[in-house]
């Protein structure tokens, strides 16, 4: 059966790979962009996650194209790292206000049909960080961690109403974010992943779309961790 799916930050990196791995198995695909061209194949809807009018009017495009979001992949996200001592409170609050608030916004506004269908499968991407931590990481991780109260909250607020809430959480995955890393920071990286490599972003999305299937029609609240053994044991 086709549903509607939206993946935010489906326009590149992880969020690519997810949108392409649900259009592969024939679902209806939307995802978000804020500027350039989207990728072909799939409804581009502009929408920037801080500005809950852009999120409400992607949502009603998305809406008139393909019917109400069914699978929700709240991926879009954010690093600004810095130690500490040298982090702004704008350094802090704009990684938030993306990775976690941005998260509410696109939750809340998909609720609304999920509830009245009485299903609905939503599927937060957070990251090894938010549960191991990571040294000038304090914002990121933060914002990842929180993603996990959230998820589980609302898993047991609306799990009578047939909607699951799940958290992957990736360690690291070869995409535009990690490219900022230097050749030493990414083989010391490589040295603590027990498979000994980075993600391909398809790992990641084979995972989502596995939580958005009749096959995990029984898990919600959970963590998954797609990351090659780098925070087990979390
Ligand atoms: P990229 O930097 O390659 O892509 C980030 C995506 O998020 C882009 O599509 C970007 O859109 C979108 N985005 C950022 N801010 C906003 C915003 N305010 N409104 C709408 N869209 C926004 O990152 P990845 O693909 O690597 O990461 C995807 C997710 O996976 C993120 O949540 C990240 O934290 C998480 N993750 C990544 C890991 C990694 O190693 N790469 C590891 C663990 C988790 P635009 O093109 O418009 O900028």
């Amino acid at each position: 059966m086709s549903r509607s799916v939206l993946v935010t930050g489906g326009n590149r990196g992880i969020g690519l790979a997810i949108a392409r791995a649900f259009a592969d198995a024939g679902d209806k695909v939307a995802i978000t962009y804020r500027s350039g061209e989207p990728p072909e194949g799939f409804l581009a809807v502009k929408c920037d996650i801080t500005d809950s009018e852009q999120v409400d009017q992607a949502y009603k495009e998305i809406e008139a194209e393909h019917g109400p979001v069914e699978v929700l992949v709240a991926n879009a996200g954010v690093t600004k790292d810095q130690l500490l001592m040298r982090m702004s409170e704008e350094d802090f609050t704009s990684v938030l206000d993306t990775n976690l608030t941005g998260a509410f916004r696109v939750v809340k506004r998909a609720n609304r049909a999920m509830l009245r269908a009485r299903k609905g499968r939503v599927v937060l991407i957070s990251s090894v960080v938010g549960l191991y931590g990571g040294p000038g990481q304090a914002n990121y991780a933060a914002s990842k961690a929180g993603l996990v109260g959230f998820a589980r909250s609302l898993a047991r607020e609306l799990g009578s109403r047939n909607i699951t809430f799940n958290v992957v959480a990736p360690g690291f995955v070869d995409t535009d974010m990690t490219k900022v890393l230097t050749d030493e920071q990414r083989e010391g990286i490589v040295k603590q992943v027990p498979l000994g490599r980075y993600a391909k972003p398809e790992e990641i999305a084979a995972t989502v779309r596995f939580l958005a299937s009749d096959d995990a029609s029984y898990i919600t609240g959970a963590v998954i961790p797609v990351d090659g053994g780098l925070g087990m044991g979390h």
